[in-house]
């Protein structure tokens, strides 16, 4: 896998400060795509070990509250064993961390289906799913975390405890969780 960018102050993608990691590659093509640059399996840097350990030195400062993961396109298949092997690394060193993750894929039709492959351990790794493509005719700048109205926000651990797909609650956790905004 390559990748485009790393941010390591990241207060848009996501609940407080976070580590954002834009992979690169996706398939979806979606007009009006906010990072067009990165449709392309081959732009950007090689994924290593070395980033790895570069993303998870990233996310040691308290007031980090996660890494999110978007594109790109994070889940496409050929993306997906190199970010799993990243989240792995991740949970075993920061376990308190939250993972978000934004995909044009849909949660039940693309990703739980197994129409992308096995994603049960990249689910098990999952706080948040952003999910579905970037639809122009629905964008809404208003909305927190997504670009148009409509993308889910999914909270993965409780859909998967529940076998059907719980909406996290962006006012409630939101709001308690940006509480702690750290300018970096
Ligand atoms: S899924 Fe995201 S990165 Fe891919 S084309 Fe759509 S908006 Fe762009």
């Amino acid at each position: 896998m390559n990748y485009a960018t790393i941010k390591n102050c990241d207060i848009a993608n996501g609940p407080g400060v976070r580590v954002s990691l834009f992979v690169s590659g996706c398939t979806h093509r979606c007009p009006g795509c906010f990072n067009e640059i990165a449709w392309d399996f081959n732009y950007g840097q090689p994924f290593t070990q070395e980033t790895i350990d570069s993303i998870i030195s990233m996310l040691r400062p308290s007031y980090i509250r996660g890494l999110t993961l978007l594109g790109g396109e994070p889940f496409e298949p050929q993306n997906q064993a190199a970010v799993v092997e990243l989240l792995r690394q991740v949970k075993k060193a920061l376990p308190e961390k939250s993972i978000w993750a934004f995909s044009g894929y849909l949660y039940e039709k693309d990703i739980l289906s197994g129409r992308l492959g096995d994603t049960s351990e990249y689910l098990s790794y999952l706080d948040v799913l952003v999910d579905g493509p970037f639809v122009e005719a629905k964008k809404n700048l208003s909305l927190r975390f997504r670009g148009s109205e409509n993308q889910r926000l999914i909270d993965v651990k409780a859909s998967l405890e529940a076998g059907e797909t719980v909406l996290w609650d962006d006012k409630q956790k939101g709001m308690r969780e940006n509480n702690d905004i750290h300018s970096c």
